[in-house]
């Protein structure tokens, strides 16, 4: 059987893989030789786009990106000001978007209405789009790459993989579940995410797209406490969660199932291989304390679309130049923004009370002096840009 020849396979349209599609289909004036390869099966997380518990929050970069892809979603909760603290100690800061002189800090959408979005998006910009089985890379030789989705045969001149899989063997398990769920507060703010260290995993409440006093919950705590949390009742998991989180936002009420997400840390050693590159989750997989993943995934994304812009024009040449400069460029923010979720995640986790104080104590400094609270802010709300 004649393999199906086209410049760009990207395996993978979760909103990494989608993003790069509608970048480098605005580079090319032949977007439908850049091919988006998309299996019908549920995500990693065994949902389907649409029933995706997840809610991200998406920094200002981000928006700012995929507001010019046209792929913004409808519904988005602003991120005015972020609380920090930490459970039964003194530490805590807080971080304004007056600090940075930006509108907002960010926003909080549903992964479901993003990817449905993005699809639209790409459905609109002449990429062809390939649903059905999962798709592989057979092989790859001077000339291209030999990928697979079911029975058709596909070859390219680069391919990418966007399938939100850096590997089977984790760097470190968390020995954490995220509990995800929506909660109603008795006495919201507006405007308000709340990132809450305690002693089993940060607790993020933030402000949920839906509706005004509807907060998305994500609730990291070991193992055998989700189990028994999950055990409980709506009002006992109300009680549970308000007593975890405090009366910042009066009582905190659960509104829907309580989803669970096992977490872990997956870092793909080098993202290149020849003709192949990996980007977003399939390079790296975090922990989402600060929610940083997707926006490290599409700033992969949009580095890569770069890198590609003048191969592009002529695709018979090899790509190896644009896609050592995209890994060079991309190594530092990658190192950064995985080091410090890993850290973040385990820090206030470790039952040393000296190392526990000293990272409360950092907290109280970086609210004492804003100096040594920007850098951090401005890393997690833009990345390391060079
Ligand atoms: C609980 C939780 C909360 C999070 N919160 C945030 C947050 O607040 N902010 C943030 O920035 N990030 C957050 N993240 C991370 C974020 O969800 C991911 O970084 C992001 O979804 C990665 O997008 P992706 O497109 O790379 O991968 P995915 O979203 O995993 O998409 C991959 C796609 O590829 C498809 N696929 C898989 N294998 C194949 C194959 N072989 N062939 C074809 N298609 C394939 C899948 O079906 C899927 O559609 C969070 C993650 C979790 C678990």
């Amino acid at each position: 059987m004649q393999a199906q020849d086209v410049d760009v396979a990207i395996l993978g349209g979760g909103p990494t893989g989608s993003a790069l599609a509608l970048l480098l289909a605005r580079l090319t004036a032949h977007p439908e030789r850049i091919a988006l390869l998309q299996a019908d099966s549920a995500s990693h997380y065994g949902h389907t786009p649409e029933l995706d518990p997840r809610v991200l929050a998406v920094n200002h970069g981000s928006r700012v990106l995929l507001e010019s892809l046209k792929a913004w979603p409808q519904q988005a909760a602003l991120i005015q000001t972020i609380h920090v603290s930490q459970r039964g100690r003194l530490g805590r800061t807080v971080i304004r978007h007056s600090d940075f002189d930006v509108s907002e800090l960010g926003c909080v959408v549903r992964y479901g209405q993003l990817h449905a979005q993005l699809t639209q998006a790409v459905q609109r910009s002449g990429v062809l789009v390939l649903k059905g089985a999962s798709a592989h890379v057979l092989g790859q030789d001077l000339s291209g790459v030999s990928l697979a989705q079911g029975s058709l045969q596909l070859r390219a001149k680069l391919a990418i993989h966007a399938d939100g899989m850096p590997g089977a063997q984790a760097n470190r398990q968390y020995s954490q579940i995220a509990l995800l769920t929506r909660a109603r507060a008795s006495l919201p703010r507006a405007g308000w995410a709340f990132e809450r260290f305690t002693n089993e995993g940060p607790l993020a409440v933030l402000p949920h797209p839906d509706a005004l006093g509807e907060q998305s919950i994500v609730w990291c705590c070991t193992p055998e406490r989700a189990k028994a949390l999950q055990a409980l009742t709506r009002e006992d998991f109300s009680r549970a969660l308000t007593e975890m989180f405090g009366s910042r936002l009066g009582t905190l009420t659960v509104q829907g199932p309580v989803a669970s997400v096992p977490l872990g840390m997956t870092l793909r050693p080098h993202t290149l291989d020849g003709r192949c590159v990996a980007i977003g989750n399939a390079a790296q997989t975090l922990h989402p304390v600060a929610g940083q993943g997707l926006n490290l995934g599409l700033r992969d994304a949009a580095t890569l679309a770069l890198a590609c812009r003048d191969w592009l024009i002529t695709p018979e040449q090899a790509p190896m130049a644009a896609l050592q400069r995209f890994e060079r460029l991309r190594a530092p923010d990658r190192q950064l923004t995985v080091r410090l979720t890993d850290l973040l995640s385990r820090v206030f986790t470790t039952k040393l009370p000296l190392i526990e104080h000293a990272a409360g104590l950092a907290l109280l400094g970086m609210d004492l002096v804003p100096a040594l609270r920007a850098p951090l802010a401005r890393h997690l709300l833009q990345g390391l840009r060079l």
